[in-house]
């Protein structure tokens, strides 16, 4: 019996044909039992699916035989757990994949689209065999740290995620910007708000670091000078300091998980949008329809977001999870 997993992944690298990269994609997962979101663009693809260990490790062997993927970025989480899946009879036989299926994601879904990242910029990435042309500097979890300890509170940490994600959990001081999703960044670095930043060493963050190297690359476009973005972002960061570095709270993540801490005795930094007592749960806003999400107690998870608060109560089932756009 092997474990359940999550691989969160990426690369940046052009592709000529996503129609036939994603076909190809499609018949793997299904092959070996995988669930979750793949995106397959002309500038590379992004994707996180659950499975058995054995089945992402087959996966990922698959994957990176095509040269383009060869240097695929890949982080690895645990998984909660299979669900229960029905035989599939063909003439009589079983031909069901030998693999137990993730509990973590509802469905398989393998999609094309024009951007890895919907910042609404495709035409502006520019992508090479190297990765995204003109981004910020990577930095490794300890390099982060030395640019602070040399250059101190000069450095200013920028979220690279939607606002609500950074309510449970960001780098101390963070800049947050005011974003619902990620097609509002562009509009929020133009705005000026934020030139004060252009002459200091910023470093962009997100989740696995995807969303930075778009992000980061589109900051320097408009001005900002000296940018970097982390390698591997939150989450290889967490896993090298735990609660002991500048990050502080819980990691939001985009499958059945919801959030994650990287050590036991993480800070809690969320407060309950109803009664405003401390937690660390993010929960959609219970109007079926809308995609807020923000912070609730365990007495309030059954909540509605502020635009929607005024009317009356709905009696759905909860969404399922992992239907937004990831990491
Ligand atoms: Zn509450
Ligand atoms: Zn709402």
């Amino acid at each position: 019996m092997s474990d359940p997993k999550i691989l969160l992944y990426y690369a940046f690298t052009p592709i000529v044909d996503p129609e036939a990269v994603r076909l190809w994609q499609r018949e793997l997962c299904e092959s070996l039992g995988l669930r979750g979101r793949i995106i397959v663009s002309k500038h590379g693809i992004n994707g996180t699916v659950g499975g058995e260990i054995d089945a992402c490790k087959r996966y990922l062997k698959r994957t990176r035989e095509y040269a383009p993927f060869s240097g695929l970025e890949v982080k690895w989480s645990d998984g909660t757990g299979y669900v229960a899946t029905r035989p599939e009879l063909l003439k009589g036989e079983d031909r069901t994949p030998p693999w137990r299926v993730s509990a973590d994601f509802p469905k398989l879904s393998v999609k094309v689209r024009d951007e890895l990242v919907a910042f609404g910029i495709p035409d502006e990435t520019v992508v090479d065999e190297r990765g995204v042309v003109g981004g910020g500097k990577h930095l490794s979890p300890t390099a982060v740290n030395k640019l602070v300890a040399e250059r101190g509170d000069d450095v200013v940490f920028f979220d690279g995620r939607n606002a609500w994600e950074a309510e449970i959990g960001r780098f101390k001081g963070a800049i947050v910007p005011d974003v619902r999703t990620t097609h509002g960044f562009i509009e929020q670095i133009e705005s000026g708000a934020f030139d004060d930043l252009k002459h200091r060493p910023v470093v962009t963050y997100c989740t696995g670091g995807i969303r930075c190297e778009i992000l980061s690359a589109a900051m320097k476009n408009r001005g900002f000078e000296e940018v970097y973005q982390i390698d591997g972002g939150i989450v290889r960061y967490g896993e090298a300091f735990g609660n002991d570095g500048l990050w502080q709270g819980s990691l939001a993540v985009f499958d059945g998980r919801e959030s994650l801490d990287f050590a036991a005795g993480a800070a809690i930094l969320g407060t309950c949008k109803v009664c405003s007592s401390p937690s660390n749960r993010l929960v959609d806003c219970s109007e079926p329809s809308c995609r807020a999400r923000f912070v609730a107690c365990d007495h309030h998870l059954d909540t509605e977001c502020g635009e929607h608060a005024a009317a009356p109560a709905p009696s759905s089932a909860p969404r399922n999870a992992g239907t937004q756009a990831t990491s």
